[in-house]
């Protein structure tokens, strides 16, 4: 069974379609039983069309770098916090 942490940093090459099958095949298997991963990729409606065996999704230039930017974001809390941010508390 994957982890989170171990989905968030396979999450770019998923979305991108750039995954290995067996990898994209653990990942849906994942969010099938992942509430949190499934929220997260969800509110970027990706989810069922990549777990669906359809082929990769065309997106907007502009959506890819949100989603981008908001996996960075999902890998560092995956993998435990802001921590070693430097960045002061808010
Ligand atoms: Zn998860």
């Amino acid at each position: 069974m994957m982890t989170c942490k171990e989905l968030a940093e396979l999450l770019q090459d998923f979305l991108d379609g750039e995954l290995p099958k067996e990898y994209s095949d653990l990942i849906c298997h994942h969010l099938r039983e992942c509430g949190p991963c499934i929220n997260f990729l969800e509110s970027y409606k990706v989810t069922v069309t990549m777990c669906r065996k359809l082929p990769p999704l065309e997106m907007p230039v502009e959506m890819k770098e949100r989603l981008q930017a908001a996996v960075r974001e999902f890998e560092e809390k995956m993998s435990g916090g802001s921590k070693n941010s430097g960045e002061p508390g808010a």
